[in-house]
């Protein structure tokens, strides 16, 4: 079965694609399919809201199985920000690096024991008879003080986890293992395995 990313981020997709192929599932972007998804404005309140309003319109534009997740990093000093409003933090298109820059200065008289954060991640897959499957995962960690590592993308290099790590040093399996969007797939494989059954 062939499900469509409602989302371009390669790492997204590369991530679906990994943890459902064991399912028989490939996941691809529309683009692979020679289709165009419309913008989506992320106006929900929450992650699930936002996953939601992505795989409904994709699923409406292409008539195929769609799945889109919204994601994002919860700061317990900074009250759970950035949370919905992680891809934006730092502005409209800002970097990776202007993100990463940002939560260290916001966070600078943070002391250690006080910097734990989380990353979220909603995924709802939407289906062309109108049925929908959501899920939701979490992975607890902390914020250091400068990034680490080169893998993986966002705030990896300043999330540690597990290890004394950062997410940017783990592997692309040992990420999926524990991270977020990991635990959220493997709860849709559960469900999509239900489902396949039915
Ligand atoms: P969205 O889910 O595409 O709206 O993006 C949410 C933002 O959260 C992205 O800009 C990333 O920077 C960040 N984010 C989401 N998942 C991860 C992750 O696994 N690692 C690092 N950053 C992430």
């Amino acid at each position: 079965m062939i499900f469509i990313a409602a989302t371009h981020n390669e790492n997204k997709i590369k991530e679906f694609d990994r943890i459902l192929k064991p399912l028989g599932i490939s996941v691809v972007s529309a683009e692979e399919c020679g289709m165009k998804l419309p913008e989506v404005k992320e106006t929900g309140k929450t992650f699930a809201e936002n996953a939601e309003l992505k795989a409904r319109s994709a699923c409406e534009t292409t008539g195929r199985p769609c799945i889109a997740d919204d994601s994002g990093l919860m700061v317990d000093a900074l009250g759970g920000r950035p949370g919905v409003f992680s891809a934006r933090y730092a502005g409209e298109g800002s970097t990776d690096e202007e993100k990463i820059e940002k939560l260290i200065i916001e966070l600078k008289d943070t002391p250690d024991g006080e910097r734990t954060a989380h990353f979220v991640c909603a995924i709802c897959c939407c289906f062309p008879d109108g049925s929908k499957i959501e899920v939701e995962g979490k992975c607890d960690g902390s914020i250091g003080f400068a990034p680490r590592g080169t893998d993986g993308f966002g705030y990896d290099p300043i999330f540690f986890t597990e290890g004394n790590k950062t997410f940017a040093e783990l592997s692309s399996n040992q990420k999926d293992a524990m991270s977020h969007r990991g635990n959220a797939l493997r709860l849709l494989a559960e469900k999509l395995r239900e489902k396949i059954k039915q």
